[in-house]
């Protein structure tokens, strides 16, 4: 599960990661009176507004309505509330968003920590990620940060170190030490980066994480370290001990048919296929993609239904998937265990009646318990249902199909 900006500040302030100050508004109006309020607080004079999406790039994108950036400097407290507008309501587009951005429902208004007149605020990367071939978290970072850091990554990749950590041992004040080192920092700015290593994964490990990406992490002329930026990803399937983080859930964020599935208990991803799926099983799924693949097709989603695909279940599995324009036909692949075939066929068939007009073409592929009952069942049920039994016949309706 992804987190707004905001909401990882909050997580590192929790943690002792110095951040960047800021409120939260959904309006221009209460941007303003909550600037004020972060003004009392810290005394800045400048802000810099930030739209909140679950995407990078917002300082170089561009606000579709208003030509705006999504991430703009306010002068004056003033000048908070027609900067917020410019940004909130509007679709934001980046180089990690679709054509068609992401609509803005929010705005992080942050103290200015940039001082004026410091001749280069130095921006540094830092990141702590899970490097799954390794099977070990580790940390990436380099002097080069800011908005570059992917041209960095491309161009000048010596100039991104990584530092693998130890699951059993945990991070070592060694390896934050040399971090610090690496970064050239000395004095103050060094004790202060290895405090910032230090705590930055402790909630990282805190928060079950497997991604806190700060960029930049800004120093400062007088040698404060500090979190200007900060995109995180917590593992979902830990948010049952945390909910505090599981609150922070934005579903306008989702694919909102994924966010239905789920309320409904299906395991259901979107893709861009033509061709829609349900299966019991995740594996068998997996398997079902592949045979859509091999028959031309593309699949237009994984679904697993889980092991009670009954005529509700199947019912709603048949609006979700055809709820995607672009599928032009749809495999169902059940394999009969502790669900009986002919319960399953009945559901298909009971479904595409209740839906009503259905134009697509739907094949039927069931095996195992009852399999031949339940291929009797659909021929016999006079609807424009293809059955089949084996792998390679349901491949090939699918190609006829699609043909
Ligand atoms: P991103 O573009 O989505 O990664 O958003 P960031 O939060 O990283 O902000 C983009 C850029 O805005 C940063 O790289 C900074 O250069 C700039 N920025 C962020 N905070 C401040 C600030 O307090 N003052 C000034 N002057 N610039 C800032
Ligand atoms: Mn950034």
């Amino acid at each position: 599960m992804n987190l707004h900006e905001y909401q990882g500040k909050s997580i590192l302030a929790n943690y002792g990661v110095r951040v960047q100050r800021g409120v939260v508004a959904d309006t221009p109006e209460e941007a303003l009176e909550e600037a004020k309020k972060l003004q009392e607080e810290t005394g800045t004079g400048w802000f810099v507004v930030k739209a909140q999406i679950h995407a990078g790039g917002r300082g170089k994108g561009t606000v579709t309505e208003t030509g705006s950036h999504g991430v703009v400097l306010a002068k004056s407290l003033e000048e908070v509330p027609e900067k917020a507008k410019g940004i909130l309501g509007g679709h934001l587009v980046t180089a990690q968003t679709s054509a068609e951005g992401k609509l803005v429902n929010k705005v992080f208004i942050a103290e200015d920590v940039y001082y004026p007149g410091d001749s280069e605020p130095s921006e540094i990367y830092m990141s702590v990620l899970m490097n799954r071939q390794k099977g070990r978290n580790m940390i990436m970072y380099s002097t080069e940060g800011g908005m570059n850091i992917e041209e960095v990554a491309e161009k000048t990749p010596e100039l991104i170190f990584t530092e693998e950590i130890d699951p059993k041992v945990g991070l070592t004040g060694f390896q934050a030490r040399k971090i610090a080192f690496n970064l050239g920092l000395s004095g103050a700015a060094f004790k202060e980066m290895t405090k910032f290593v230090t705590a930055l994964y402790s909630a990282y490990e805190g928060a079950d994480a497997s991604l806190f990406e700060i960029n930049p992490v800004l120093k400062t002329s007088d040698d404060k370290i500090m979190a200007v930026d900060a995109k995180v990803t917590v593992d979902a399937n830990s948010l049952y001990r945390h909910k505090d983080i599981a609150e922070m859930r934005d579903k306008s964020e989702e694919d909102p048919t994924e966010v239905e599935a789920g309320e409904l208990g299906l395991n259901y991803v979107k893709l861009d296929g033509n061709v829609g799926c349900m299966v019991n099983g995740a594996g068998l799924a997996m398997a079902t993609m592949d045979i859509i693949k091999l028959s031309g097709g593309n699949p237009a989603n994984f679904l697993d239904v889980g092991g009670t695909a009954d005529a509700a279940r199947v019912e709603q599995a048949f609006r979700i998937i055809m709820s995607d324009a672009n599928v032009k036909a749809i495999l169902v692949n059940i394999f009969g265990g502790i669900v009986r075939c002919d319960r399953v066929a009945q559901g298909v068939v009971d479904a595409y009646q209740n839906i009503g007009d259905i134009q697509i073409p739907i094949i039927v592929r069931l095996q195992g318990t009852n399999a031949e009952e339940a291929k009797k069942l659909i021929d016999e049920s006079g609807l424009a249902v293809h059955s089949a039994i084996t792998l390679q016949q349901a491949a090939d309706k699918v190609k006829e199909v699609l043909a």
